[in-house]
């Protein structure tokens, strides 16, 4: 787990705010590290506590079958039996490689769930980070293939068909995590609150507590400051996900070595893109998953192949942000944005 995220670790903290607590527009807010994430659930409503307490309980239920290293989940079983046996999974493990799945094959392989051996090898965010040899990569690479993940719907059960194969979720299982908050938020009738899984997943519920539309802000991905931002985009029922190259990374002889990986190479993604934002929209059915699949998608397929993607789905827009500091945005997504932070410059 990263340092500063064990740090924070003792971080904990429970606010229940009674300022407006006049029983229907109740605050709660909680914050904890779940998914090697600093997770924020805040909600507005009568059962706001229910909903935000359920919704961390169901992110460590999520948690317990997605991850890598925990022996008893899904994941770690369908890894540990590659090349041998149909792995019994729940559900949601198979809901979240089929969408992979959809979005490897529309972006020709530039978003691949069975990155594992590589990201393995690179250990990128973990206390065994280090730059691997040519060699290590190249012996890996075949094993890198999401077609060659066998799914039997009839029982659930998936199987790896090369053995050494794994599975790593980390680009999929928060936007997957946060739909489930909004399942749980939705069940508990709260219609305005902020869930915030991260850079990497947030979706705003309804109004803030101003009755305007939630103000969150992109990142820069340069400064050290964590409240400078690219700008600020207002959402309002929407998910918003961004990736990028300064998340968790190591530098060595000057060079950048960070956790978004590219299928074809092996190698972390050297295309001149430093970050990306999606925002999709709350209608869309699984819209925290797509944004989170689709960050990964565009960072690696670059600007140029990444907009097109985006410019051909409903519902989504995007901005890509490369390493000269120029910002390309799908249609209608830069007038969104406010208070640009002058380093930038949008282009057309
Ligand atoms: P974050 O973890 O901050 O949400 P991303 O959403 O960009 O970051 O996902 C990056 C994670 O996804 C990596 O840490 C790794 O687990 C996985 N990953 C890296 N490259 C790819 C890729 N090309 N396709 C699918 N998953 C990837
Ligand atoms: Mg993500």
């Amino acid at each position: 787990m990263k340092k500063n995220l064990c740090l924070l670790i003792s971080f904990i903290f429970i606010i229940s705010l009674n300022g407006c607590s006049n029983g229907k527009n109740k605050y709660y807010e909680k914050s904890n590290i779940v998914m090697d994430t600093a997770v924020t659930l805040s909600a507005y409503g009568a059962n706001s506590k229910e909903a935000v307490e359920e919704s961390f309980k169901r992110l460590d239920e999520i948690n317990d079958m997605a991850s890598t290293t925990i022996e008893t989940s899904d994941i770690y079983k369908i890894n540990s039996l590659s090349g041998k046996e149909y792995v019994k999974v729940h559900p949601e493990i198979i809901k979240m490689i089929q969408t992979s799945i959809k979005y490897s094959k529309l972006s020709n392989g530039a978003f691949d769930v069975t990155l594992g051996p590589i990201i393995n090898l690179w250990g990128i965010g973990t206390d065994n980070e280090r730059l691997p040899s040519d060699e290590e990569i190249k012996s890996k690479l075949p094993l890198v293939d999401y077609e060659k993940i066998s799914i039997n719907e009839n029982d659930n059960s998936v199987m790896l068909k090369d053995e050494g194969m794994a599975i790593d979720l980390g680009g999929v299982a928060k936007g997957f995590a946060a739909d489930e908050v909004l399942k749980i938020y939705k069940k508990y009738n709260i219609e305005n609150g902020l869930i915030n899984l991260g850079a990497s997943s947030i979706y705003a519920l309804g109004k803030n507590k101003d009755k305007r539309d939630w103000s969150v802000g992109i990142k820069h991905p340069r400064s050290e400051d964590p409240n400078e931002y690219l700008g600020v985009i207002k959402l309002s029922d929407e998910s918003l996900s961004t990736s990028g190259d300064y998340e968790r990374y190591f530098i060595k002889d000057n060079k950048r070595y960070h956790h978004i990986i590219d299928p074809k190479t092996g190698y972390p993604v050297d295309n001149g893109v430093i970050s990306d934002t999606i925002v999709v929209d709350g209608d869309n059915p699984d819209n925290g998953m797509l944004a989170d699949i689709l960050t990964t998608t565009v960072f690696t397929l670059g600007q140029e192949k990444g907009l097109k993607l985006i410019n051909g789905l409903s519902g989504v827009s995007c901005e890509i942000t490369t390493a000269n500091y120029k910002v390309y945005a799908s249609d209608g997504f830069k007038d969104r944005i406010t208070d640009i932070n002058k380093d930038f410059k949008f282009t057309d």
